[in-house]
């Protein structure tokens, strides 16, 4: 079957719940994917930073094959000999006291508001049901009913209410604007390090640091939502890093499983984990043993390959020569490790068009909003690759 017949297929009996670049992807390999017509684009999305790694990582597939041949869910109504590795390592390397192992990325923000609000009612004594969040406008924490609750997207919440209550949002950046919003029934506030689906948005420097000086102040605790920005995309560990601040709770997933399976998890404090009692907290599975082997591996490679300095040095290389680029219709470039973002005038069109040209050249990236251009190859890319990239670039920089 040709391309098109694959994509008349989807469009006949798949929701349209996704505008996707038409090309049809049969395999992938590292950086490289290919389609079913044979040819090679270099991943620039890495499926929204989820495949960090790099496409069927060996070490990755090869733990997912050897777990899956012995046992693939218990469920946690029985132990099983991969979680509690998989907590260990993963405590360690974070170095969190306590995990909590959920699959999708919305699930796991959800099961930090459940224990922001535990954590309000229980230790800081704010009246039962009556919790607030404060959130950021222009965030992205996924997709189910609660987490669209506090979107500020249009497109992400018409005609989906009604909505969960107990959140305030707040412009992104603003750090005043957070201190201004807590109440005595602040429980904890939430955001992204930085803004991913809104577009690379990067908020001003001191902002993480002054939101930890605002949480401590007001005993309040600090979420940061770390799905995307994660595992070393921004060229640390946790994009936090780079104002040196620990949040209370940090949620992850995506690069977690190098893309090779759903798994996410909440990172905390024994105090505050320790206030999940059994029955409160759960998922079928959440924790299996296969999620829990891919997991294990995932994060053993991005230490053993040094993807976060990798993603650090490669990531300023990039957004330096991206930088440069002479082009009518960028607005500005800005980026942190392999994160990289490229804001167009608003009189160029808007970035479709763009991806679409890159696309034509082998070069696989997707428009965030209207007008900017993402850059986030898999962190396992190498310079040569970078140079053979950037005259594509520059040339569709350039174009009419
Ligand atoms: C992808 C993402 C999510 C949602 O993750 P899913 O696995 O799609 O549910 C939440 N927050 C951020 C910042 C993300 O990038």
């Amino acid at each position: 079957m040709n391309s098109q017949t694959y994509i008349d297929l989807e469009n006949q009996y798949g929701a349209h719940n996704y505008k996707p670049l038409d090309v049809v992807i049969s395999q992938a390999n590292g950086v490289w994917v290919e389609d079913v017509d044979g040819k090679k684009y270099l991943d620039c999305l890495a499926a929204y930073s989820a495949v960090n790694q790099g496409h069927c990582h060996l070490k990755i597939i090869q733990a997912l094959v050897e777990q899956a041949g012995k046992v693939t869910l218990t469920s946690r109504a029985f132990r099983n000999d991969q979680l509690g590795p998989f907590m260990r390592e993963l405590c360690e390397l974070t170095r969190y006291e306590m995990a909590v192992p959920m699959n999708s990325g919305a699930e796991a923000v959800e099961t930090a508001i459940k224990l922001a609000r535990k954590w309000a009612y229980e230790v800081k004594g704010v009246p039962r049901h009556e919790a607030e969040i404060i959130t950021v406008a222009g965030n992205f924490h996924g997709r189910t009913i609660t987490t669209i609750s506090f979107s500020t997207e249009p497109s992400y919440k018409n005609d989906f209410g009604p909505f969960t209550p107990g959140f305030v949002t707040v412009p992104y950046g603003d750090s005043a604007a957070v201190e201004d919003a807590i109440t005595a029934n602040t429980a904890a506030i939430l955001f992204e390090p930085i803004q991913g689906e809104a577009g690379v948005v990067i908020p001003p420097a001191g902002y993480i640091k002054r939101l930890r000086e605002i949480c401590d102040r007001n005993n309040v605790l600090l979420i940061a939502d770390e799905i995307q920005t994660g595992l070393g995309r921004t060229g640390k560990l946790f994009a936090c890093e780079h104002e040196g601040v620990r949040p209370d709770l940090t949620v992850i997933g995506k690069a977690l499983s190098g893309g090779v399976y759903p798994v996410s998890a909440v990172l905390s404090s024994r105090a505050i984990m320790g206030l999940f009692k059994p029955g409160e907290h759960g998922s079928t599975f959440g924790g299996n043993p296969l999620a829990c082997a891919v997991g294990r591996a995932a994060l053993k490679v991005i230490v053993e390959e040094k993807l976060v300095e990798n993603s650090a040095a490669l990531g300023e290389y990039f957004l330096e020569q991206v930088a440069e680029i002479p082009s009518p219709h960028v607005q500005e470039v800005r980026g942190r490790g392999l994160f990289v973002g490229v804001e167009l005038k608003p009189e160029a069109g808007g970035a479709r068009r763009f991806c679409e040209a890159l696309k034509d050249r082998g070069i696989l990236c997707k428009e965030t909003h209207d007008n900017v251009i993402r850059f986030a190859p898999p962190l396992v890319i190498d310079k040569a690759t970078i140079d053979w990239a950037l005259p594509a670039i520059r040339e569709v920089l350039n174009m009419k």
